[in-house]
């Protein structure tokens, strides 16, 4: 679709650390694991959040990822989504009282009849992208922006149900975006305690499951991610194993290598972001199989309690 820019780039190589994934990924209920053994005998490639294009693109296997030059070539725009708007009540009492999340949305359900404002260039500090995106759909015309809204939801009643203060960077309020910079800035200024960014892929097909973006460590321009590089990678990890426990969906086949983490620096959303951010894609829209899972309201809630799981133990320690 109008999407712009390509689509994913190559993950860029991960720290050492999987630790901690590797011992939430222990926790797994049995189930988790056949589906796991299932998806892993799935192929695919894929690409990703917010930019859309549809591009089957590369292969299988996430091999890339063991370049380490593979992360400075981040053409593609796409994606994050964040935006502002208050939204959540005042905070109920429970365990995260006190805290602030921040909900990034994907996109903007109207993104696609704003072409001359969200194609606008915003700086990244890296580099300077479109403010936004219009995101994937699936084939049958299910929206990227209408999937993220929908979990940003789900996940803003779960989580003041144990007491955080909820914010989302968008709500369907506005005309289009809000723009990657903008997005970053709400979660900044709202002094939040986490911020996740939500998306669905749009790789092709064979390409299954879900991956977590992880912020690279940025340092040009108005980008300095180092202090939130730590935090955001327990953030994340936290979010994949929550995930994989709740949904029983496998990490992504395309990228990741298996871990269901990814790490870039492309992204204005991280790049900008000065508090713990990660972005996840819950799925691939253009994979059928995928497809069938992320335009079901039950799944969807499952996705949101997975990802609201992995922040609730982020924020609890
Ligand atoms: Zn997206």
């Amino acid at each position: 679709m109008s999407y712009t820019g390509p689509g994913f780039d190559p993950p860029q190589p991960r720290r050492s650390r999987r630790g901690p994934l590797t011992v939430a990924l222990a926790a797994l209920v049995p189930g988790a694991l056949l589906g796991w053994a299932v998806y892993a005998a799935v192929g695919g490639s894929g690409d990703d959040e917010g930019s859309g294009s549809t591009t089957a693109s590369a292969s299988p296997s996430a091999p890339a990822s063991a370049s380490a030059s593979s992360r400075t070539s981040s053409p593609a725009p796409s994606a994050s989504s964040e935006d502002e708007k208050p939204s959540a009540p005042a905070a109920a009492s429970g365990p995260l009282e006190g805290k602030v999340v921040v909900i990034d949305p994907g996109h903007n359900p109207e993104n696609f009849k704003h072409t001359a404002e969200i194609n606008r260039q915003v700086d990244i500090g890296t580099n300077r992208k479109a403010c936004d995106t219009t995101g994937t759909s699936t084939n049958d015309g299910y929206a990227e922006a209408d999937f993220t809204l929908d979990v940003a939801h789900r996940m803003r009643t779960l989580l003041e149900k144990q007491g955080a203060t909820v914010k989302l960077t968008q709500d369907g309020d506005r005309p289009f975006g809000p723009c990657v910079d903008e997005r970053a800035r709400i979660g900044n200024e709202a002094k939040a305690d986490a911020v996740v960014s939500i998306h669905a892929d749009g790789s092709g097909t064979g390409n299954r499951g879900f991956h977590v973006i992880l912020p690279g460590a940025v340092d040009a321009g108005a980008a300095d991610t180092r202090a939130i590089v730590g935090p955001s990678d327990d953030l994340g990890t936290r979010i994949a194993g929550n995930f994989v426990r709740v949904t029983g969906s496998a990490p992504s086949n395309y990228v990741g290598d298996g871990t269901g983490l990814v790490t870039r620096k492309d992204l204005g959303g991280l790049n900008l972001s000065t508090v713990p951010k990660v972005f996840i894609e819950c799925g691939n829209m253009r994979d059928s199989k995928d497809a069938a899972l992320l335009t079901s309201g039950a799944w969807r809630q499952k996705a949101a309690q997975g990802i609201s799981d992995g922040i609730v133990s982020f924020l609890r320690g």
